[in-house]
């Protein structure tokens, strides 16, 4: 399936990384709700595809050697309007060039903005030896690594697995709501974790992934990146 053709297509190319435009396609595959994206190679693409798409949106440079985005200052969002987006693919397509001048650049990604008031949550796996696929669960954002607020757990994930790892976490109840907030979409949440630990098992290849982050609000989750690793 789709999935097999691009862990095969990156393995044929030598790749161990499978950055956020391809890897959606493994997503899609496995019905994860991913961000509406397209590739823009100039600013008019760009422009074109955020009319398209609907303001704000966020750039992202798309490069298959930069797998940290943020870190090349490649990560732009809450672009409103045509200038804005003509200006951030400027901005990052030459910034990224400058500090990764070996890096094949093939623009920017144009993805759909998630909606206002989103909590960011983590969800990866690593492959252990001798144990398989260990999930993880976690809060995401600026928080995953002053609170080291993780769980985790061994693949295979059934739903009674995914409510428990998510309720594991410490900040549990800001996922819950707190002063009146509305709860997050648990069943959404338990969805994504069920699939990547099927994700998990079904390609032995894949040495780790990472959804980073995972955006989640009352009504839905959207994996706003992620990144595969293969062995
Ligand atoms: P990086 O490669 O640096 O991890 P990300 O794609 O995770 O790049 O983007 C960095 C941050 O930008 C995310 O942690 C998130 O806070 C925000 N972000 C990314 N995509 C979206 C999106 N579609 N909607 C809203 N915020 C986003
Ligand atoms: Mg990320």
């Amino acid at each position: 399936q789709k999935a097999r053709l691009v862990i095969n297509d990156a393995r044929s190319k030598g790749a161990t990384e499978i950055v956020e435009f391809q890897a959606q396609e493994v997503l899609r595959a496995y019905n994860l709700p991913t961000p509406n994206t397209a590739l823009a190679r100039s600013s008019d693409e760009a422009v074109a595809a955020a009319e398209k798409i609907g303001f704000p949106v966020v750039l992202k440079i798309a490069s298959p050697q930069i797998s940290h985005k943020s870190d090349v200052g490649g990560v732009k969002v809450n672009l409103s309007d045509a200038e804005a987006v003509r200006n951030a693919f400027f901005d990052i397509t030459a910034r990224a060039q400058r500090m990764r001048p070996e890096a094949y650049i093939a623009g920017c990604l144009v993805q759909e903005m998630a909606p206002k008031g989103c909590k960011e949550i983590i969800i990866g796996f690593k492959r252990d030896d001798q144990f398989g696929p260990l999930l993880m669960f976690g809060l995401g954002g600026i928080y995953v690594e002053i609170l080291k607020d993780i769980a985790f757990r061994l693949a295979p994930l059934g739903r009674d697995d995914a409510k428990g790892i998510i309720r594991e976490i410490k900040s549990y109840m800001l996922l819950k709501g707190v002063r009146g907030e509305q709860p997050v979409n648990f069943q959404a949440i338990e969805d994504i974790l069920i699939t990547m630990s099927e994700l998990a098992l079904d390609f032995p290849e894949i040495l780790e992934a990472e959804f980073n982050p995972v955006l989640v609000n009352s009504e839905k989750a959207v994996v706003a990146d992620v990144r595969i690793t293969l062995s």
